[in-house]
């Protein structure tokens, strides 16, 4: 068992019987890299975003390198992203060598990136817009289609939180509006692989681009030419090792028919915060008027003054709960300062979230005491 200082850990994930068994019968069938599991995970990911391409890789990073690499972006391009997201929906962008350029997020209701901020940072060089569902709660979608329509823009969502995530009029899933979805299955996500990630995408040439950069620019893989498809390949791009293997595949799938439920768990306890904290003296919650049915990735509450985090940090560790910081805008970042310059002061409503925003512990399988717990620290502090 992995042993925790704390009563409450930030996350925790839900991994059982089902899932030691399916990587036991990969280990049993000796083929271990990209191949009939991966296909069939592949399969009932494209069936539940209901996309018609669907391509398991290494990582979520790896999936938004590949997205950007399809789009053909270069030296030249910009690329319009929330700062307020995890380094790699960025650093993605940089690997093509095309320029981040970031923009504010809505208010301090909706952390997610605004519309009127993307329409202001739009320049001829612009070539795509990439989104994040912070925390699962979708982007306003509607608004950004209708930019990016006009100006002839791509979309990419980093759906790195948002596996399940819904729309609320409708059966839409986050990472199935824009022309290309990422996901990441690392080990704190709703959906857990170790390692792994997804891209999923209605455009045929986006997925023939993806197929092949995934696995070195060849034109067959390894698993076609086991299978006696074909013989020989040609390499017709500079093409990368992003692929998933079995063992990985074969977790995924277990996880993916666990997600709603765990997802629904996950709902429930976001609500009982809600309601327990409605009326805190020193601080409030984003997203209590939301567009979506959040997968509820994370639950955050927002400081009415950043004097008194770190106060609430350590009230919180001394009751054994962990908490975290979501996130450290990518802007403020060493090399980004040092490569795009100091644009501190530029995002006004990223930073104030920034410096007054704590992660407390959410994940499906928390026990009622968890949430007792987690509930009487935070109504305890008064600052
Ligand atoms: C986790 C995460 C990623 C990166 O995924 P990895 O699988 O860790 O490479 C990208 N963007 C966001 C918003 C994330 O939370």
């Amino acid at each position: 068992m992995n042993q925790s200082i704390w009563k409450v850990p930030l996350a925790d994930i839900d991994i059982g019987q089902t899932e030691i068994q399916a990587v036991e019968a990969v280990l049993q069938s000796r083929w271990l890299s990209m191949g009939e599991v991966t296909a069939r995970f592949e399969a009932d990911c494209a069936r539940y975003f209901n996309r018609k391409f669907s391509f398991a890789v290494t990582n979520g990073t790896a999936a938004l390198h590949l997205a950007c690499l399809s789009l053909g972006l270069g030296p030249g391009d910009e690329v319009i992203l929330p700062s307020l997201t995890f380094v790699a929906t960025s650093n993605a962008v940089i690997y093509t060598g095309a320029t981040p350029i970031f923009a504010d997020i809505t208010s301090l209701n909706d952390l997610t990136i605004s519309p009127a901020a993307i329409e202001r940072k739009i320049t001829p060089h612009t070539r795509a817009i990439i989104v994040m569902h912070y925390g699962g709660y979708l982007c306003d979608m509607p608004a950004i289609l209708k930019i990016a329509r006009e100006h002839g823009l791509a979309v990419i969502e980093d759906a790195a939180h948002a596996p399940g995530s819904t729309f609320n009029d409708n059966e839409q899933k986050a990472g199935a509006f824009g022309d290309i979805g990422c996901f990441s299955f690392f080990a704190n996500k709703n959906l857990v692989t170790g390692e792994g990630g997804l891209i999923v995408t209605q455009r045929t040439d986006l997925a023939d681009k993806i197929r092949r950069m995934r696995s070195h620019g060849m034109t067959s893989l390894t698993w076609d030419r086991h299978q006696g498809h074909a013989h020989s390949y040609d390499v017709v791009a500079l093409g990368y090792n992003y692929r998933l293997d079995e063992m990985r595949a074969a977790i995924g799938l277990v996880q993916l028919e666990k997600l709603d439920a765990n997802n629904q768990r996950r709902r429930e306890i976001d609500i009982k915060y809600r309601r327990a904290f409605a009326e805190h003296p020193q601080l409030t919650m984003p997203f209590n008027h939301t567009r979506c049915s959040s997968a509820c990735h994370l639950f955050v509450v927002l400081l009415y003054r950043s004097e008194n985090r770190p106060a609430f940090l350590e009230y919180l560790r001394k009751h054994g709960v962990q908490t975290s910081l979501h996130y450290p805008p990518v802007h403020r970042f060493s090399y980004y300062r040092q490569r795009f310059g100091d644009q501190e002061g530029s995002f006004p409503l990223t930073e104030q979230v920034a410096d007054r925003v704590v992660t407390i512990p959410l994940f499906a399988n928390m026990n009622s005491e968890q949430i007792e717990i987690v509930i009487q620290a935070v109504t305890g502090f008064t600052g």
